[in-house]
């Protein structure tokens, strides 16, 4: 069994958006198709003996990783797959340590199995940064934190970068005798996943630095950077509560608004990695200037800075509150706060009608600050998206309930998936590019 005493990426927490998860028998009974099929030859790959390995592999990671500790013969039986095949998957992984053979499991008849467990000793450097500070945390494999830090940033990206570094060098001397596999990046932007630059960041303005490179260099480990909504996305399917469901959008709600989409059952990041940058979709040309260049972006009234504009309105001698403070009011009944949080809640659901003409999802998830007060604020935003549905009824609207921990869960779960063999990205199967590249 998994500890208990701290939140993990892996555990199946028992509040779920989607159907509860069946094992992954569904390999077995996918229905035979009989037709034409229209193929892309562009992007066609063959199956191969080596790609339904890999497939095979996945699947026995993935039990491994939801029922540990498990032994080699359950495995079989949860997966489908005979013994022997199990047993050589089992043996690679453990090669590649991944996986760990732990306790012997005493059993009342017949042999006492070795007992199967994720490799905790195996860790990930992950970091969320934002306009004015970064949170660098250490996770094990079962998604534990190790340690974590606040870093404040400056506007100069040397400088921050920098920072960060110092930050990622000292946790890493406090953990000689872990096996680090890579580092993970939760960036306030849109990330190309081909280049892995930033390519728009309005709220960051760190122009086309190589935040990439000079972290590799310095760190020699593999970085990985990704969107935060993507990487809050990613840490929910990790997480299992969103087994079942196909079709999601998650909004986050901080310095701006942002969005990740998962359609038909892939993350959707599309050309340069731009997709899911509802934020910055024009709601009124007359309003203020988005830090976009344009004026009057859902962002722009929908954000936590927008809730601040809107109480600096009302109070503008108090403008030099933060978003918590200004939460921290509201709890208090002042209504100068409730006024200016139920005007960003409204244009928060308002603007929800762009996700949902576009994408019609089953489930729609908000991160970020508003949610710690959405005892309150969360009704207003569910009656606007009621209020502003095209037809039928409105998709399920929830809360990730996991604050600033699920980017850098997510930002994990990003170095996890490049390295652990095939990374899937719709129906093209492309190997990853480099595997345990330099695992100290
Ligand atoms: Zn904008």
């Amino acid at each position: 069994m998994q500890a208990a005493e701290q939140p993990a990426i892996l555990n199946r927490d028992s509040h779920k958006w989607g159907q509860p998860a069946k094992m992954k028998s569904t390999t077995r009974s996918v229905p035979t198709t009989r037709g034409i099929k229209r193929i892309d030859l562009a992007y066609v790959q063959l199956a191969t003996s080596e790609s339904a390995r890999d497939i095979n592999r996945d699947v026995v990671l993935e039990i491994i990783r939801s029922q540990q500790p498990v032994a080699r013969a359950d495995l079989a039986r949860a997966s489908g797959l005979q013994p022997s095949t199990v047993s050589a998957i089992v043996e690679q992984l453990i090669a590649e340590k991944w996986v760990k053979e732990g306790a012997i499991e005493r059993r009342p008849r017949g042999r006492h199995p070795t007992l199967l467990a994720l490799n905790d000793g195996l860790v990930i450097l992950t970091a969320d940064i934002r306009p004015k500070q970064a949170i660098v945390a250490l996770l094990d494999l079962n998604g534990r934190f190790l340690a974590r830090e606040v870093v404040p940033l400056v506007s100069e990206p040397e400088s921050s970068i920098s920072k960060i570094i110092s930050c990622m060098k000292a946790m890493r001397a406090g953990y000689p005798n872990r096996s680090f596999e890579g580092i993970g990046i939760s960036m306030p932007g849109r990330v190309d996943s081909e280049s892995q630059r930033l390519i728009l960041a309005p709220n960051l303005k760190w122009g086309s630095y190589d935040i990439k490179s000079d972290i590799e260099k310095e760190m020699r480990l593999q970085v990985e950077l990704t969107n935060a909504a993507n990487a809050a996305l990613l840490a929910e399917l990790w997480s299992g509560k969103l087994d079942g469901i196909r079709n999601a959008v998650l909004i986050t709600v901080s310095e701006g608004v942002g969005g990740a989409i998962l359609a038909n059952g892939q993350i959707v990041t599309s050309r340069s990695g731009l997709a899911g940058e509802f934020g910055h979709s024009p709601i009124d040309p007359t309003g203020p200037q988005c830090g976009c260049g344009q004026h009057g972006c859902w962002e722009v009234f929908a954000s936590s800075t927008a809730a601040l504009r809107y109480y600096a309105e009302i109070r503008p001698e108090e403008a030099s509150v933060n978003i918590h403070e200004l939460l921290h009011l509201a709890e208090e009944e002042d209504p100068a706060a409730i006024t200016a949080l139920t005007r960003q809640a409204t244009c928060l659901g308002r603007g929800l009608r762009l996700v949902t003409v576009a994408l019609s999802p089953e489930v729609i998830l908000i991160a970020g600050d508003i949610t710690t007060s959405w005892a309150r604020f969360g009704p207003i935003v569910q009656a606007e998206l009621e209020a502003t549905m095209l037809a039928g009824s409105a998709p399920q609207l929830g809360i990730t309930n996991d604050g600033e921990f699920a980017r850098l869960r997510g930002a994990a779960a990003v170095v996890l998936q490049r390295h652990s063999g095939y990374q899937r990205s719709g129906s093209k199967v492309t190997r990853a590019k480099t595997s345990h590249p330099t695992r100290s």
